[in-house]
């Protein structure tokens, strides 16, 4: 037993001869392997920097109309940088040889209406901070608000343009062939695996909601300190994610996305992989949560259908935490 998985593995042979074939096969000369390996590194980055580009597109809208809830904004010009180590380590290659992705922080995208694009930022450029150094289009000692500073081929550009306020949390994309998304405080984290899954804007757009719901209303600190009082985690996060779904949506209704298909995106989640979204097997899509998140959708349609603001409903003496 313990000879054939050596074999398989590695085809370390002991004790006896090597096992080996007995048909020709082809083999592939070093050249033609190697402008395959690179032809399938290529294709791979190209699919990652077109979800990075996806989950940017949609989750820009939501960080920029839910910035008034956001307890914590900072200032978006609607840039994303990048270096060569943005990327997963087998992409880097990839990056330089593609985008010539380096040490310096150069810009990658540049969202389509924004106030970068006003003034015609472009991939290349190399965004200038407060002290005349390259930095990345979040470095938070970029204080700078109303004015962008870049450098291109050399020559150093100051255009005039206001910055938007948004949401304070990244949105990453992580290589994983788990479907899941999950929240830590900091970021929303979605998987390339659930990037596929949701198949449609809306689809991401309720998941990057749910997400940052659990970080806006400090799920994981309080998670963590439920954790230390009662022991018993499970017990406690439940609460937790009904209050994500429900403060997701007004997230994801605020930015314009479109509420019809959000019961049946849970009911698919929840049948096809019961444990995506971490923490969920707290809470898998029960009847309960399926009627709760039904009702969260009529209760936004009406305030939409009588033009009223659209903001959960706190609890008779509860202070919003964005009003604090
Ligand atoms: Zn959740």
């Amino acid at each position: 037993m313990m000879r054939r998985v050596l074999s398989v593995v590695g085809g370390i042979c002991i004790l006896t001869a090597c096992a080996t074939v007995e048909t020709r096969l082809p083999v592939p000369s070093t050249s033609q392997l190697d402008i395959e390996a690179k032809n399938q590194e290529t294709e791979a980055f190209a699919r990652y920097l077109k979800m990075r580009k996806r989950l940017d597109n949609v989750s820009a809208p939501i960080l920029a109309a839910n910035a008034e809830l956001c307890a914590k904004t900072r200032a978006d010009f609607g840039i994303i940088t990048h270096t060569k180590k943005t990327y997963p380590k087998h992409l880097r290659d990839a990056a330089a040889r593609r985008l010539a992705a380096g040490d310096t922080h150069t810009v990658l995208f540049v969202r389509g209406g924004s106030a970068a694009d006003t003034v015609g930022i472009k991939r290349g450029d190399v965004l200038i901070g407060d002290k005349d150094k390259p930095i990345s289009a979040t470095d938070k000692s970029f204080k700078n608000t109303d004015s962008l500073h870049i450098r291109r081929g050399g020559q150093d550009m100051h255009m005039s343009v206001k910055a938007d306020q948004i949401c304070d949390y990244a949105v990453v994309l992580k290589m994983s062939g788990a479907v899941n998304a999950y929240a830590n405080g900091r970021a929303v984290i979605v998987t390339t695996a659930m990037m596929d899954f949701a198949v449609s804007d809306d689809e991401l757009a309720l998941i990057i909601g749910h997400e940052l719901a659990h970080n806006t209303m400090r799920h994981v600190p309080k998670a963590v300190w439920n954790t230390v009082i009662s022991g018993l985690a499970t017990r406690t996060t439940r609460p937790f994610e009904s209050e994500a779904d429900y403060v997701g949506l007004y997230y994801m209704a605020r930015a314009g996305y479109n509420l019809d298909g959000v019961e049946d995106f849970w009911r698919r989640l929840g049948v096809q992989y019961p444990k995506s979204i971490v923490r969920e097997k707290t809470h898998p899509v029960t009847p309960q949560r399926l009627l709760a998140i039904r009702m969260t959708v009529a209760e936004v349609e009406a305030k939409r259908a009588a033009d009223a603001e659209l903001v959960p409903n706190y609890l008779p003496g509860k202070t919003p935490h964005y009003a604090k």
